[in-house]
């Protein structure tokens, strides 16, 4: 099968067999759901309800004036009994609405199903931000922003992300196999919205039967390509997924449309693809529950809020001892202090590693080996970056353009002095970016 990539990256184990052959199943309700009001990138959102209120599946619990934000729904039926800054998955606290789950847990739509050929522009858009949907690869960017591009940046091409380039996380594999007309009908909706002429699936190689699937249904489409890619980490990064397909480079510090490109992951297409038909929110989403620790690895639909120790019980709970536990794929992935922060829509998977598979070694000074320039795929020079960041040089550090980097990790994987490159410049973002706050 021919295959295109990007130039670097690197080829971590794949860790996939635990769960990629698993359909997705739901699990019971937690008694209490956790619902943080900052979910995405941009402002967060004010509470629209008060404590000792009812809620039902589905109402709005919190949302914003700001373009740059997304509404938070209620996931489940009960009675709000808290609102208050709790623990988040990033280690900080966010200010949540615990609901006591109660009565009927079943959405129900309030409209027909629509054709979205019927539904105008501003309609889909407007549909799209309502129902609250984030990029749910990850990154959580508000999906109605994205669909509102520049009008000086036309698009032309909308490219769906089926890579899961991550170790362990098989959820987006299951949607290719489990969903391919929603994600088709998403691909669609999200073409119509930015005036794109054509649309492209990429999906890495290690995928045969969701690339089969997808090219079935895609084949029934107008001018909509399956895209065979290289098993590579980070191909599904936005920048590095553009390179691979499109053979375009976005400029450092420019957003895809600079180049006419949309992106957008399989799970969000889906979830666009509800917003826009059923006028569904994003309540629920579809994560993976694996690694060597976990007692009966899964692919499941969770309501969002559901407290990350309720998740772990549905699936036996531990095997043997995690040494950590991560919200996330391992390498872009946040290690947790704490069980009882809930999935939020950006949560794609949780894996739990034992002390065998986790390295405490200490770290060395750089010994110039050049394997972090060769690994980073955007072309920086981790390693001055990370010593100018270790000695907290921050002027130097954005000279050396680190805030470019995308913390894929792939610098400290390769590094062999065990570096803790991605910490050096998650710090020295958050100064530079704080300065200039300030300034
Ligand atoms: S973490 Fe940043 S510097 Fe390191 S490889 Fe990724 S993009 Fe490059
Ligand atoms: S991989 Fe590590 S040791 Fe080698 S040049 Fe980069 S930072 Fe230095």
């Amino acid at each position: 099968m021919a295959t295109r990539t990007f130039a670097g990256g690197i080829h971590p184990p794949e860790y996939k067999e635990q769960t990629n052959s698993l359909p997705v199943e739901q699990i019971d309700l937690p008694q209490q759901v956790i619902i943080p009001l900052h979910q995405h990138t941009g402002a967060p959102c004010t509470p629209k309800v008060n404590v000792g209120e009812s809620v039902t599946v589905g109402q709005v619990i919190g949302d914003s004036d700001a373009f740059i934000s997304a509404p938070v729904h209620s996931s489940v039926a009960g009675h709000v009994v808290a609102i208050e800054p709790l623990p988040y998955f990033n280690n900080t606290r966010v200010l949540s609405v615990v609901i006591e789950v109660e009565g009927d847990q079943v959405w129900v739509p309030d409209q027909d199903p629509l054709d979205y050929r019927d539904i105008n522009v501003e309609d889909i858009r407007q549909a799209v931000r309502q129902a609250g949907v984030v990029g749910l690869g990850g990154a959580a960017f508000p999906t109605h922003v994205k669909l509102t591009p520049p009008k000086n940046k036309p698009i032309d091409s909308v490219i769906i992300n089926g890579c899961e380039c991550e170790p362990y996380l098989t959820c987006d594999h299951r949607i290719m196999l489990e969903r391919p007309q929603d994600v088709v009908l998403g691909a669609n909706i999200a073409r119509k919205a930015v005036g794109a002429s054509k649309v492209y699936i990429g999906i890495e190689t290690n995928k045969p039967d969701a690339i089969r699937v997808m090219q079935e249904v895609a084949g029934e489409e107008q001018d909509m390509e399956v895209v065979p890619l290289e098993v590579k980490y980070p191909e599904g990064a936005e920048k590095q997924l553009i390179k691979a397909v499109l053979d375009r480079r976005v400029p450092p510090g420019k957003l895809p449309s600079e180049v006419g490109a949309l992106v957008q992951n399989v799970g969000t297409a889906v979830a666009i693809a509800e917003a826009v038909t059923l006028g569904k929110p994003l309540f629920e989403r579809v994560l993976t529950v694996t690694g060597p620790c976990i007692a009966q690895p899964k692919n499941l639909k969770i309501r969002i809020g559901t407290p990350v120790s309720h998740v772990l019980e549905q699936c036996g709970g531990f095997s043997q001892t995690p040494r950590k536990v991560i919200m996330g794929g391992p390498m872009t992935g946040w290690a947790q202090s704490s069980l009882d922060v809930p999935v939020v829509k950006g949560t794609s998977g949780i894996v739990a590693l034992p002390e065998s598979m986790v390295s405490e070694a200490k770290w060395h000074n750089c010994v110039r080996c050049g394997k972090c320039v060769k690994a980073c795929p955007m072309f920086l020079l981790p390693n001055f970056i990370g010593m100018y960041a270790e000695a907290h040089n921050y002027d130097k550090a954005e000279k050396f353009d680190v805030l470019d980097c995308f913390e894929c990790g792939a610098c400290a994987y390769v590094c062999p002095s065990r570096r803790p490159l991605v910490q050096f410049f998650r710090n020295a973002k958050a100064e530079i970016m704080a300065r200039r706050r300030r300034a």
